[in-house]
This record gives structure tokens, sequence and C-alpha cells, in this order.
């Protein structure tokens, strides 16, 4: 079969990664074509915290550089993409949660991150919606929302002499080739495969895992929280393990509505809502946020993150497929890791050199920490 070439660069998935990645690519010189079947995305259907998150020093470099990248970028996100450096607070309940509070403030601080602890009494006074008894909070401020769906498009269309779009769906990749539904062959110099947790169905042997997540959004209010509230347990116990779990996690729009989360629920592949798991996940946010149960929810869905088993993206080419690169596996942090991973992906691409930051960090973001290379007889 003839396969026609279309572009330097086949980025296969329109939603923030794959956005990111063909907007830096395309900085760069290349002429990149994103291919996209508008199949349901994770980006529409986060939450879009920028969050530093650091169960590994990969992860934490990983957000760090990639949350410093979105601040920069703010001043030129057009109103709709909602971008605001709001802050995190992570809530403490007890003792431990005030222990992790202060071991992730060192952590944190170490890494030059802008971040406080404080009081119950300075929490009650700073979010006085919060249920009154906490022990206190550590405030990230650098960490921000974005409305990701609309920054994504903004992304795709920035840089039109550069990144074409076309409606179509890959059914088949090999290496820098790509096959279509209705048969076309097309090809490039490189394939991008950053099509979350749909990669699978193409690359089989990635080791991506499903994790189902419910949100709720409620209508708009006047200001009820004015950080990103998340509950320490989100970290100590409640999301460890392959167990469905709960945790809070609150935002509230420039709109004025609350963004309600979240939940986890392994292996389940089904979209429908399951309402006890959202009745679970609504329980848990007003035992933080009491007056939650008198305001009006106006929807609720669900959507699937896209696992790796060490909880980092995998970020390169396939070791055994030369000319496909993979941008996939960014659980639920895609949206704050996209700006990262683009730059990541274009320095590898491009053999330049990685950003300074993630060198140190390199080995844990290579597809070749799962996928070995391949032995030739
Ligand atoms: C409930 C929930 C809450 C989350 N909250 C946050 C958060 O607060 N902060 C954060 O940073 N991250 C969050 N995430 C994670 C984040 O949303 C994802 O990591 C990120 O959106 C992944 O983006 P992506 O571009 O890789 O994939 P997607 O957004 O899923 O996009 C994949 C695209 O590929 C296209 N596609 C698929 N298959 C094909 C094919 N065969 N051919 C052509 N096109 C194809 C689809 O149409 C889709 O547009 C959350 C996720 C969930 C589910």
């Amino acid at each position: 079969m003839i396969a026609g070439r279309v572009a330097d660069v086949i980025v296969i998935g329109g939603g923030i990664v794959g956005a990111a990645c063909a907007d830096e690519l395309a900085s760069q010189g290349l002429n990149v074509c994103v291919l996209d079947c508008q199949r349901p995305a994770a980006t529409a259907a986060g939450m879009g915290h920028l969050v530093v998150l650091d169960h590994s020093p990969a992860e934490l470099a990983l957000g760090e550089y990639s949350v410093r990248l979105w601040r920069e970028l703010a001043a030129h996100l057009p109103d709709d993409c909602a971008m605001r450096t709001n802050g995190t607070l992570w809530l403490a309940c007890n003792e431990p949660e005030m222990a992790e509070a202060e071991r992730k403030q060192q952590a944190l601080s170490a890494f030059g991150l802008g971040c406080e602890l404080i009081s119950g009494a300075a929490l009650a006074e700073v979010e006085p919606s919060l249920r009154p008894g906490l022990l206190g909070a550590l405030k990230v401020s650098g960490d921000g929302i974005l409305y990701a769906p609309n920054a994504a498009r903004w992304l795709l269309q920035r840089q039109p002499g550069r990144v074409r779009q076309r409606q179509a769906e890959v059914v088949a990749v090999e290496g820098n080739r790509v096959r279509l539904a209705d048969g076309q062959w097309l090809q490039a110099d490189a394939v991008l495969l950053a099509n979350g947790i749909y990669a699978k169905d193409l690359c089989p042997d990635l080791p991506l895992q499903a994790k189902k997540g419910h949100l709720l959004i409620t209508d708009r209010y006047p200001a009820q929280i004015s950080h990103t509230l998340v509950e320490l347990g989100y970290i100590t116990n409640a999301h460890k393990g392959d167990g469905p779990s709960v945790a809070f996690n609150l935002q509230q729009r420039p709109t004025g509505q609350l963004f309600v989360g979240s939940s986890r629920q392994f292996d389940n592949h089904d979209p429908a809502i399951d309402a006890a798991m959202l009745g679970r996940m609504l329980r848990r946010a007003m035992d933080f946020l009491p007056d939650l149960g008198h305001l009006n929810g106006i929807r609720s869905w669900t959507g699937f993150r896209s696992a790796s088993p060490d909880g980092q993206p995998l970020v390169g080419e396939h070791p055994q497929q030369p000319g496909l690169w993979l941008a996939v596996g960014h659980e639920g942090l895609g949206v704050t890791t996209a700006t990262g991973t683009a730059k990541l992906l274009a320095a590898q691409l491009l053999r330049t050199s990685p950003p300074a930051e993630l060198q140190p960090h390199l080995h844990a973001y290579l597809p070749q920490r799962f996928i070995g290379a391949h032995v030739h007889a």
C-alpha cells in the first residue's frame, strides 16, 4: 500500500497532551497534522487543577516545570481558558495528615516552590466555609486552575500555518505510518501517539490501566472558597491501593460554579454514573464543606484517567517501533503536565537537550522502563 506523506509529524489525539505537543513541535519549525476522531476525552472530563504533586522526585520535577510553563503562558491564553493562579490548600484533619503537610512543605520548599503551613485558626479565616476543627493546611501558592478543553483548542489553533487538524480515526499504527478507518495510509517522519486511554487500542504493549473518576458541578454562586481545596487524606490514605476510593477535592471556577471531586475506580470501563460512588464522593465533600448540601448540583459525569504502573507518563520513542513516539499515561495529572511533556517530547524528537529541570529524572519518563528494546535474532 502507498502511504501519503502529510506532515513532518502526525499527532494522534487532540486532547491537552496532543495539543501541547503539536504546538511545541510547530514552535520548533515542524509541520504537524493532528488526527482526532472526537471520542470522549479525559481533557473534557477532568478538573483542570494545575497542581504540583511529589510522590517521587520525577513527578515533582515535571509538575513544577509544567505549572511554571502554564504560568508563563497565562498572559497569552484567551479568557475562555479561565486560568487562575489561585493556589492549593492541602487540608489536614488529624496529626498524621499534619505531619504529611510538614513533609510536603519541606519537599516543595527544597524545590523552590512557594508554600507555607497554616494553623487551623488561620485556615478558618481564609476559608470560612470549611467545617470547624481542621488542624491546619499547607498552602501552595503557584498552583492554579484551567479550563482544559478551551486551552487544547487554543493550542491547536494558534499556529495555523504549521498545525493542521483533521477529523479522522486511526485504526492501526506501524512505526511512522498510520491507517485510517477509511483504509487510507498516511505517513510522516514521526508519528506521536497521544490519544490518552485509547492508546492501548493502537499499541497493545503499553502498560496502561483505566482509572474511572466522577465529578459534579453546581450552579453559579457568589464566592464560597478562594483556593482549590484538597484533603491530605488524598495522599495519606484515600487514593492509595487498588480499591475504589474517594477524596475531597473542590475548586470554584471563575463562573462561580463549584467543581466537586474526586473518585477513583480501577478496571471499570463503564462510563455510566455509579450512584453509590457519586454519593460517597459527595458525602466526603460535605464532611469538609457542610453548606455544599444546600447548593444545586447541575451535572455530574465520569471520565477515565490513563494510569501507568508507576504513575509517571511514558514520553519518548517506542523502543521497538522506530518512528513511533509516545506521550501517554498521564493519569490524573495530564492537564498539569502537558506543557512539560511537550518540551520533553520535542527535545527527544529533535535530538536536542531535554529541559535541564527534567534531565536528572529522564529515565523516569522514558517508555524503556516498561517496554524492552527489540532483540534481533
Ligand atoms: C475525573 C478526572 C479528573 C481529572 N482531574 C485532573 C486535574 O485536576 N488536573 C490534571 O492535571 N489532570 C486531571 N485529570 C487528568 C487529565 O484530564 C488527563 O491526564 C488528560 O486530559 C489527558 O489528556 P490526553 O490528551 O492525553 O488524552 P484525552 O484528553 O483523552 O484526549 C485523547 C484524544 O485522542 C482522540 N483519539 C482517541 N483515539 C483515537 C484514534 N484512534 N484516532 C484518532 N483520535 C483518537 C480522542 O478523540 C481524544 O480527543 C483528570 C482526569 C479525570 C478523568
